[in-house]
């Protein structure tokens, strides 16, 4: 019950987050934030890159509203993810001032896309069982 399930591909580095993966499978999108110097981080870290503490986070839950910045059409993907071209990438900025690169659920098609959107960061079981996080529309 780990990193392993993230993704369509392993992200063996990243065991130290695998606490991301458990509250992911129960629908929450957590952060980590430095006792420290108060740095949020998303994806979550254990070691923080501005004040150098190390193990000193806390996870907490963001505020899942964010605002589509830009956007890009793949029409090539990288390893394990070639059978789901085209697929629609997205950065977005979240209430926090955190920003974003993730996908763009299928469910919303390149009409409906509109800069400034607001969007929720949202849980997605894959077939295989591993478990990623896509954008989707605010409200629904
Ligand atoms: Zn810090």
């Amino acid at each position: 019950m780990g990193f392993e399930k993230f993704g369509k591909i392993s992200y063996t580095s990243e065991t130290k987050v695998k606490d991301f993966v458990n509250y992911l499978e129960k629908g929450k999108i957590m952060a980590t934030q430095c006792r420290m110097c108060k740095k949020i981080y998303f994806p979550p870290r254990m070691d923080c890159s501005n004040c150098l503490s190390v193990d000193r986070m806390n996870w907490r839950e963001i505020n899942n509203e964010w605002t589509l910045i830009t956007y890009t059409t793949a029409h090539f993907a990288p390893t394990g993810f070639e059978d789901d071209t085209p697929y629609m990438l997205a950065i977005a900025e979240s209430a926090e001032g955190l920003k974003l690169f993730a996908r763009l659920s299928k469910d919303v098609s390149e009409d409906q896309v509109k800069l400034g959107m607001k969007l929720k960061l949202t849980p997605v079981k894959l077939p295989n069982g591993k478990i990623v996080y896509e954008f989707k529309p605010l409200g629904e």
